[in-house]
């Protein structure tokens, strides 16, 4: 099947075409970093407005480039949440307007479900498997059985890690998004520099908890304000350094009490450098299968959307024009859904 797909969660406006949800002809993202950076961070009503100037032509360049009109497109996939309610609603109402008039059907999908699943547009991954969702909003530990089967294992109490990378880099003065920024300084700093607590590592949970190793950092520069200085580098390695363990760790325990030995890794925070080796050796050493989309389909696309929108339409699953933006929509809900209709 030939599916539209579009996402404008949070601030990138996306759509994509793609082939039987595996082959992407088209993906297309708009960011709005640099409106957002200046005022350091998302502002929703700023994020709203951009996706309604961005998205007609965001769409049209999608079909473009895929070399395809709208009448070979035989669905519409649309981002329904969790993000941004003002922000969301763009794209559904575009979705639902092109699904209207060209009586195509139409399928509400989640975003994190669309980052899960992302790296099956590189190589398909066997079920179950593990998920670690690691992105501006999520810190999550999944169980996957199956395209709309999640159980979530353990998730932040607080920050999310993307957050706790984007609030760092901000107090130490570093430009939105933190995660890159952070990123970049660290690749030549010493991550043992500074020891940094590993926080909830030994809790027996496959909770995270962030937001004290944002105030450790406030507390060591507020000691040594050299480290935001000549030292910023080995702070940022050693802030890194301090997430990686504890979302490696408690991977790897979720692995072990699981025996599950495939692991998916995804979301914006998937695109670190350190994360990725961190991963890389865990699953070398441990046997562990191991997939990470490349970074463009860790960030956020539509190509992505387009995954589980393609099964749920072949499914003959649709949703109506009455589909309306789920700011919040856990994952563990998808499976009812599943169920009520099969
Ligand atoms: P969610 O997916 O939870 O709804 P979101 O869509 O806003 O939230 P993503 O776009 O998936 O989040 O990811 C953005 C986050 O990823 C930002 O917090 C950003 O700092 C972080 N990020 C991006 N690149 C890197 C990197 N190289 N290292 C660390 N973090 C990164
Ligand atoms: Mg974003
Ligand atoms: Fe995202």
């Amino acid at each position: 099947m030939l599916v539209l797909a579009l996402e404008s969660s949070c601030d990138e406006t996306a759509a994509a075409v793609v082939k039987d949800g595996r082959t992407v002809l088209s993906s297309i993202v708009a960011s709005q970093i640099s409106v957002h950076a200046e005022y350091g961070g998302v502002v929703p009503e700023i994020a709203s407005r951009k996706h309604l100037e961005s998205v007609s032509f965001v769409v049209e360049q999608a079909l473009a480039e895929a070399g395809v009109g709208l009448d070979r497109i035989e669905g519409i996939a649309v981002t329904q949440g969790p993000g941004l309610a003002g922000a969301l609603l763009v794209g559904i109402s575009v979705a639902k307007g092109l699904a209207f008039g060209r009586s195509l059907p139409l399928v509400g999908v989640n975003h994190i479900e669309g980052h899960l699943l992302a790296v099956f547009l590189e190589a398909p991954v066997q079920f179950p498997f593990i998920a670690l969702a690691v992105s501006g909003g999520h810190s999550h530990l999944y169980r996957v059985d199956g395209i709309g089967r999640y159980q979530t294992l353990g998730q932040t109490v607080d920050d999310a890690a993307g957050e706790a990378f984007d609030k760092v880099a901000k107090l130490i003065g570093l430009p939105y998004p933190g995660g890159v920024a952070i990123d970049r300084l660290a690749v030549s700093g010493d991550p043992r520099a500074i020891k940094f607590p590993r926080p909830l590592l030994h809790d027996g949970t496959f909770n995270f908890s962030f937001s004290g190793l944002k105030t450790a950092v406030l507390t060591h520069v507020g000691k040594h304000p050299e480290a935001k200085e000549a030292g910023i580098n080995d702070l940022a390695a050693s802030f890194q350094a301090a997430v990686c363990e504890v979302l490696t760790k408690k991977t790897a325990a979720a692995i072990a009490a699981t025996g599950i030995k495939r692991l998916v890794v995804a979301g914006g925070v998937a695109c670190n450098s350190a994360l990725r080796r961190s991963m890389g050796e865990y699953a070398a050493a441990n046997g562990v299968e191991l997939s990470i989309p490349s970074p463009p389909l860790c960030a956020d696309n539509a190509a992505m959307i387009a995954v589980p929108g393609d099964y749920y339409l072949g499914l003959g699953m649709k949703s109506g024009f009455d589909l309306d933006a789920l700011p919040v929509w856990p994952l563990d809900k998808l499976a009812a859904r599943l169920k009520e209709h099969c």
